[in-house]
């Protein structure tokens, strides 16, 4: 009997191809570009128009406090309800795209379809990816299954710039939470064969040092704050660099090359604007913004502590030198536990829709898994969807149609085997 119903909901989908594609490429045609988040309200309703068709109870909701209210933070989220509140299933997709950049042969927005791929910014990451969602859940519909549980799917803003207002939101508000919610898949472009089940931990940090002002003819009467950064940089590139290349997560980070902890110097920054016209001053105030990238084996204090005490080493070579770090963002690596039901499901959604081994993987970066874990308290949460990681933020941005079809098949048979008849 299952196989039969799980036929039905595969086949659905299969026949749902021009509307998926559709949906995908009607999100892609409203550039919600983030900075600064156009348009949130347009593609919000757009997708809260198709659920709605699709027998979803629609609601929109604008983050409190709207951190930019010119373009407001509009989150759409569709419930369907079936015999109970749970086991509750919700997918999320976000709905900002990074701004189109240069090198395009394509409409960024024009939501092209060419060779069996759907061309434009925010394909492949990740409204593709939200369209088979949607689908997903539809073929249940469509193929007469009575739900146990509960499907959500939400449209959020503002990934690319951290989430906040977006997953971060609605789980700080309870929408998303382990109160109510049993499991999340965000459909990021992650591959159709490869179920990811989270990120290595993020730390930013500012390392500022302070000199002395004096004319540039008379560097000796100050003190620049030059010399300390540039120690500092060197003993980072000679020291904490090769001391992060030993350490390797087991996490099944992609690339591979992203296994190992790292940092990146993201900006550094001294005495004038470089671009701007010079006065002769000895530079009395200068900053790196570092991007430390930190492993679940390590965390987040050790990281910390780690670049703490190399800027004290660095201050304490001369005492003129004046050296100070300040926090900017910590994010806290997550992993889903093993054997966690929802990555088995998926997994086994894989092996059937593909015919493939599945591959776990975590992602190099961060995404709004995060909120889920850390805010909401959900555990059970991963990035499965269509495209390709190396797509994203491209320019001629594209994401497989073949794909797009598979993932909506796989997420579905998840969704039948989490939330279908008991
Ligand atoms: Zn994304």
């Amino acid at each position: 009997m299952r196989a039969t119903i799980a036929d039905r909901i595969t086949s659905g989908v299969e026949d749902a191809r021009d509307e998926l594609v559709e949906l995908a490429a009607d999100l892609v045609r409203v550039p919600t570009v983030n900075p600064p988040g156009e348009l949130y309200r347009e593609c919000a309703e757009r997708l809260g128009r198709r659920l709605q068709a699709y027998g979803f109870a629609v609601e929109y909701l604008r983050s409190e406090p709207d951190p930019d209210p010119s373009h407001p933070r509009w989150n759409v989220l569709g419930t369907r309800r079936g015999a109970a509140a749970r086991p509750l299933v919700h997918l999320n997709g976000h709905l900002d795209v990074v701004p189109p950049g240069d090198g395009w042969t394509v409409d960024p927005f024009g939501g092209e379809t060419r060779d069996g791929r759907l061309y434009g910014r925010g394909s492949a990451d990740m409204k593709a990816g939200l369209a088979a969602a949607v689908i997903a859940a539809e073929s249940l519909r469509r193929a007469g299954v009575e739900l146990a549980g509960t499907i959500e799917v939400s449209g959020t803003v503002d990934e690319e710039s951290g989430g906040f207002a977006g997953v971060g939101w609605l789980a700080e508000t309870g929408r998303i939470s382990a109160a109510r919610t049993d499991h999340v898949i965000i459909p990021e472009p992650l591959g159709v064969d490869r179920v990811c089940v989270g990120h290595r931990g993020v730390y930013w940090c500012r390392v500022r040092a302070r000199g002395k002002i004096a004319h540039g003819s008379m560097p000796f009467l100050g003190s620049s704050a030059v010399d300390p950064l540039g120690r500092f940089l060197e003993r980072v590139r000679t020291e904490l660099r090769p001391a992060l290349r030993g350490r390797r997560t087991d996490m099944p980070v992609v690339p591979e090359e992203a296994r190992w902890a790292s940092i990146n110097v993201n900006a550094v920054a001294a005495g004038q604007a470089g671009m701007s016209p010079q006065t002769p001053c000895v530079a009395d105030q200068g900053e790196v913004i570092l991007d430390r990238r930190f492993l679940l084996e390590e965390g987040f204090e050790a990281a910390r502590r780690e670049i703490v005490e190399l800027v004290e080493a660095v201050a304490a070579e001369n005492r003129g030198w004046r050296l100070e770090v300040e926090d900017l963002l910590v994010v806290h690596p997550t992993r889903t536990p093993a054997g966690d039901p929802l990555v088995i499901a998926l997994e086994d959604g894989i092996l059937e829709v593909l015919g493939r081994e599945p591959t776990l993987v975590a992602s190099p970066g961060t995404y709004d898994h995060k909120h889920v874990t850390r805010i909401g308290g959900v555990a059970s949460c991963v990035a499965y969807g269509p495209g390709v990681l190396e797509q994203a933020h491209q320019p001629d941005e594209w994401c497989a149609i073949d794909d797009m079809v598979a993932s909506a098949k796989v997420m579905a048979l998840a969704l039948l085997r989490l939330v279908g008849p008991r």
